[in-house]
């Protein structure tokens, strides 16, 4: 009897494997980096191939440093950076040029052209319900369609394959034999009707993009194909972007359930149960992992610079040498001193939506410390995220009074306190904070009988520490206001 799951973790900067065992221990992590292409101002590439072979490395290193056999594991669930996109050569494997990853800016104009010339900003929402950008995979499909010699004509005789990152990795994975995808990760092309749950043929004319070369799309609990491996065959029973997965992996199953990761940036992500939510407050609705069709959707609000301050504090600032010494610095103090720092580096996103914004600090007097103004930065992660809860409390109509928190940020027990604090509602750090890989974990091994079901899961999840509200009203009022005086002051900065 298989007594594994294995998880694919294939992130932005590293690939990782990570094993689970039936309790749900992790017993064992393999994890390598690749390269950062840049090769201009703005953009950003992947070699598919290093993609492939970092994640085939890990995975096959975590099964022989711990002479595990192929045969020990029941099922394999992949988790992926969401958006990038891979265009290949059906015959013969090869990529017909880099993955164009996520953070990749080159194709705002092509996002431009759709809104402004072909008016198309209205269907997109309405039909993919994402806020046209350069972010999600449908324009970067068509740039490259645009500029590799001879694409776009080889494409149309489908010749050429198009995937996000799961999609390229089932397809090196079964030797050509799966090419899909799951509805999480098809949700970020911005060509893809979460409604009516298909490819939407206005944006693939609108974007000259061939049907022929898009991956067929299933839950993200699925029976995908096999992985051949070593000569055994292993059932790949699940695939879901990162953000959907670790809202899986912290067993947020239901309508109203929220997560948030506290990494580099911030993803907020609710269910929204069976209906999607249409966002008035600048989120984005798309699809939750699940392990059938009847699909839930969840709606996702992001802060751009959270962990991203620390580092900077770390690094440029040298104010201490570790991420850790942040919450020391703190914890010293019973407040910042009246001072705030509004880290809006590249811009505000949801709600301010302000491209123009710029970082700025506030309220400093003669006596401001240098332990005020880290405190400053570990409060401005919580205020973004507060703000981004009340965005979608006004969306959902729902309060919003529990919150699974995961990401590296999170270990910062003054930056949960005070998130739980400035909210008013309790913070859940779960003990394995490997959500991602966990959620991927949780989808396969349901898909394969590994686990009975999402109930089963929710039994052995284990909850850490919870972080329960301790502020009085009076006070969450005056520190919100400001904040938000802050914000202004940030606001409409780079356009002067
Ligand atoms: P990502 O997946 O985005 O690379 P991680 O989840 O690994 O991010 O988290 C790393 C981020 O968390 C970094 O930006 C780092 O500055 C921040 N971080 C790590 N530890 C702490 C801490 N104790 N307090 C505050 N921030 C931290």
């Amino acid at each position: 009897m298989p007594k594994y799951v294995l998880a694919l973790d294939q992130g932005t900067t590293s690939s990782r494997a990570i094993l689970f065992d039936r309790s749900q221990n992790i017993t064992g992590v393999e994890q390598r980096e690749f390269l950062q292409v840049y090769p201009r101002e703005g953009w950003v590439e992947h070699d598919p191939m290093e993609i492939y072979s970092s994640q085939y490395a890990v995975m096959m290193e975590l099964l022989a440093k711990r002479d595990i056999s192929p045969a020990d594991i029941a099922a394999i669930g992949i988790t992926n950076q969401r958006e990038t996109t891979v265009v290949w050569d059906k015959k013969t494997g090869r990529p017909v040029y880099n993955a164009i990853v996520w953070q990749c800016r080159r194709t705002s104009g092509i996002v431009d052209g759709l809104v402004k010339k072909q008016g198309m900003a209205d269907h997109i929402k309405k039909t993919t319900g994402l806020v046209p950008d350069a972010y999600f995979s449908g324009t970067k499909i068509k740039w490259i369609l645009d500029h590799v010699s001879g694409a776009r004509e080889r494409a149309g005789k489908g010749e050429l394959l198009f995937g996000t990152v799961d999609t390229w990795l089932m397809w090196k994975l079964s030797d050509g034999a799966i090419h899909a995808t799951d509805y999480t990760n098809a949700s970020r092309t911005m060509m893809f009707d979460i409604h009516a749950l298909d490819w939407d043929d206005t944006l693939l004319q609108a974007l000259g993009i061939p049907r022929k070369m898009l991956p067929a799309v299933y839950p993200s609990g699925h029976r995908y194909g096999f992985a051949s491996i070593q000569g055994t065959k292993i059932p790949i029973a699940a695939a879901a972007g990162d953000q959907q997965a670790a809202l899986f992996g912290q067993c947020c199953f239901n309508k109203g359930e929220a997560k948030n990761t506290y990494g580099t940036g911030c993803f907020l992500l609710m269910n929204t149960g069976s209906e999607p939510c249409e966002s008035r407050n600048g989120l984005i609705t798309t699809i939750a992992a699940g392990l059938d069709s009847a699909v839930q959707y969840a709606l996702e609000g992001s802060v751009f610079v959270a962990g991203a301050v620390i580092q900077w504090l770390r690094d440029e600032m040298r104010l201490f040498p570790e991420s850790a010494d942040s919450e020391y610095y703190a914890s010293k103090l019973s407040d910042t001193g009246g001072v705030y720092m509004v880290p809006a580096f590249t811009g505000l996103g949801a709600p301010y939506w302000d491209m123009y914004a710029r970082g700025c600090i506030v309220g400093i007097t003669r006596g401001t410390k240098r332990s005020h103004i880290i405190r400053a930065a570990q409060e401005s992660i919580a205020y973004q995220s507060m703000d981004l809860v009340r965005a979608m409390e006004k969306d959902t109509g729902t309060k919003i009074s529990e919150l699974k928190v995961d990401g590296g940020a999170s270990k910062n027990n003054f930056l949960m306190q005070f998130q739980a604090d400035i909210t008013g509602a309790v913070m859940r750090r779960p003990v394995i904070r490997e959500t991602t890989a966990m959620g991927a974990a949780f989808l396969a091994g349901i898909t394969s009988g590994f686990w009975q079901g999402p109930d089963e899961v929710r039994d052995k999840w284990q909850c850490g520490t919870v972080f329960a509200p301790d502020m009085d009203g009076e006070r969450r009022t005056e520190l919100i206001a400001g904040w938000h005086k802050a914000v202004g002051r940030s606001r409409d900065w780079a356009a002067l």
